[in-house]
C-alpha cells in the first residue's frame, strides 16, 4: 500500500539531474503513497520545473525538500513521519504535503520544525510555501518579463501591496463592496517580492493596502515562513523584516494608509534605525467625534492627538501626513472649526483635503443635511490655507539642515519626508536618477525645499 516511489530527489533519478539553471533554487522531493499521490507529485514537479526550479538527487544539494506523504494506515503514517524526520535531519528545510498533511497536527507534533504543511491535491498551497522560501528563479532567455514584473513606476521606486480589501465600512466609501473584506497576502510572498524588487534596483518601497495596520487580522496573524524562519503575518514583523532588507540593499521603505491603532506605536521605534522611513501616512479624515461616528471611522480626535504626541516622543523626526474630508453631510460650522483647531494642535507636516463628494452606493448619501457645494469648497480652501501656514513653518525648521535625498530627476528629489506624487520635493543642482545625495537646505516654501549638494 505504501509505495516509497521516490526518495530524496528521485525526480532526478528518472532523467538527467535537473540543475541546469540556478543553483540557488534547487528542490529535493520525496514521494510516498499510492498512484494518486504519485500523480500529485508529478504535478508539483512539473510546476516546479515550469517555474525554473531545479531538482536535486541528494538532500545535501537541495535548498529545501518537499515530502509528499501518505496517511492511509498506521504503517503509512509512520513511514511518512520517518521520511520527514530523515529530510529534516539531512537537509533541515522541509515542506510537507499529501494525505498526512491533511492531519497537520500529527505532523507538527512529531516535527515542529517543518516549514509548512499542506493537504493532498493542493498544488497552489505547495507552490505558495515554496515561493515563500525560494523566490521563483528567473531565466532571461525564457521569461518574457523581468523578475520584478512590468512596473509603471520609475525603476527606483515600487509599490508593495500587502493586502487587498477592507474590513471597515466607512460610510463615504464603496471600496469594500468592490474589493471585498481584507485578504492579507502571505508574509513570505510579500517579503520575497520585496527582495526581488530591491535586487532589481528599487530604492524606495512604498507599502500600500486599504489599511496597512490591519495586515494579518484576517488570518489571525498566522505564522508564515520566510528564509526558513517562522514569522507572523503582522505589521510589526513585516516592517522589521522590510527594514532589514532595505537597509542591506541601501534602500528605504515608506508606510502608507496606516490607522492610528495602538499597535502602530510598536512600529514607530523602527523608524529611528534606518530602513523604515520616519514617515506615516494616516488618513484621519476628520476630527469632530460626531462626524467621525457618522463616517464610521474607528478613532476619536482626543486619542489621535495623544497618539501623535506618543509617536513624536518615540521618533522626533517623524513626518506625519494625512487626508481630510470637509463638507460631509451634516457637518456644522462648529464641527468644521473643530477640525481646524485639531490641525493647529496636531501640527501635521503634510495634508490633503477633499470636499465631500457623494459616490454612488455610499451609505453616507442617505444622510440628510447635505452641505451646499459652495460651502464645501469654501471650507476646503480655508482648511488648505490653515495648513499652508503650518506646513510652511514646519518646512522652515529644516533650513540649514542636511537632508538625504533620493533623486527622481536631475535637480529634483525627495527626502524622507516626501512621498512621490503627493508631497513636496527638494530642489538642488545635478544628481542622477535613483542615486541618494545629501543636500543642505537653504530655502523653503509651503511645499518644497531648496538647497545645495554637500
Ligand atoms: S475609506 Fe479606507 S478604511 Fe474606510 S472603508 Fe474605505 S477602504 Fe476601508
Amino acid at each position: 500500500m505504501v509505495a516509497k516511489a521516490l526518495r530524496a530527489g528521485a525526480a532526478a533519478k528518472r532523467g538527467r539531474p535537473a540543475r541546469a539553471r540556478q543553483a540557488e533554487a534547487t528542490i529535493g522531493f520525496v514521494s510516498l503513497g499510492c498512484p494518486k499521490a504519485l500523480v500529485d507529485s508529478e504535478r508539483i514537479l512539473t510546476q516546479l520545473r515550469a517555474e525554473g526550479y531545479a531538482t536535486s538527487a541528494s538532500y545535501e544539494g537541495a535548498d529545501l525538500v518537499i515530502v509528499n506523504t501518505c496517511g492511509f494506515i498506521d504503517a503509512a503514517k509512520a513511514e511518512s513521519l520517518d521520511a520527514i524526520g530523515e529530510a529534516l535531519e539531512r537537509n533541515g528545510k522541509v515542506i510537507v504535503t499529501g494525505c498526512l498533511g491533511a492531519q497537520a497536527g500529527i505532523v507538527q507534533t512529531a516535527h515542529p520544525n517543518v516549514l509548512a504543511v499542506t493537504g493532498p491535491h493542493d498544488l497552489a498551497a505547495v507552490m505558495e510555501a515554496v515561493h515563500a522560501q525560494l523566490p521563483r528563479p528567473h531565466d532571461p532567455f525564457v521569461d518574457l518579463v523581468p523578475p520584478q514584473g512590468i512596473k509603471l513606476t520609475p525603476r527606483h521606486i515600487a509599490y508593495l501591496k500587502i493586502s487587498e480589501g477592507c474590513n471597515h465600512r466607512c460610510t463615504f466609501c464603496i471600496i469594500p463592496s468592490m474589493r471585498g473584506d481584507l485578504v492579507s497576502r502571505p508574509i513570505g510572498e510579500v517579503l520575497a517580492e520585496a527582495e526581488t524588487l530591491l535586487r532589481a534596483g528599487t530604492r524606495e518601497l512604498l507599502v500600500i493596502a486599504q489599511d496597512t495596520s490591519a495586515y494579518g487580522v484576517d488570518v489571525k496573524y498566522r505564522t508564515g515562513f520566510w528564509r526558513g524562519r517562522p514569522i507572523k503575518t503582522r505589521m510589526l514583523e513585516l516592517c522589521r523584516a522590510l527594514g532589514e532588507l532595505a537597509q542591506s540593499a541601501g534602500a528605504w521603505v515608506r508606510l502608507h494608509y496606516v490607522y492610528p491603532y495602538p499597535s502602530v506605536d510598536a512600529v514607530v521605534p523602527l523608524m529611528s534605525g534606518g530602513g523604515i522611513l520616519p514617515y506615516l501616512d494616516v488618513p484621519f479624515q476628520h476630527a469632530s467625534p460626531r462626524i467621525l461616528r457618522r463616517m464610521k471611522r474607528p478613532a476619536n480626535a482626543e486619542n489621535v492627538l495623544a497618539r501623535i504626541q506618543a509617536w513624536r516622543a518615540l521618533c522626533p523626526e517623524i513626518t506625519l501626513r494625512s487626508t481630510f474630508i470637509v463638507g460631509f453631510p451634516g457637518e456644522t460650522e462648529r464641527e468644521f472649526e473643530d477640525l481646524l483647531e485639531f490641525l493647529e494642535a496636531a501640527q501635521l507636516d503634510r495634508v490633503g483635503c477633499f470636499a465631500y463628494s457623494p459616490v454612488d452606493g455610499a451609505a453616507a448619501n442617505a444622510y440628510p443635511d447635505a452641505v451646499p457645494d459652495a460651502v464645501k469648497e469654501a471650507r476646503r480652501e480655508r482648511l488648505m490655507r490653515t495648513q499652508a501656514g503650518i506646513s510652511a513653518a514646519r518646512l522652515a525648521r529644516k533650513r540649514g539642515r542636511v537632508e538625504r535625498v533620493l533623486v527622481d530627476a536631475p535637480g529634483v528629489g525627495r527626502s524622507a519626508a516626501d512621498a512621490p506624487e503627493i508631497d513636496g520635493v527638494v530642489h538642488f543642482e545635478g544628481g542622477r536618477l535613483g542615486d541618494f545625495v545629501d543636500v543642505r537646505i537653504e530655502r523653503s516654501d509651503e511645499h518644497d525645499l531648496y538647497g545645495r549638494r554637500v
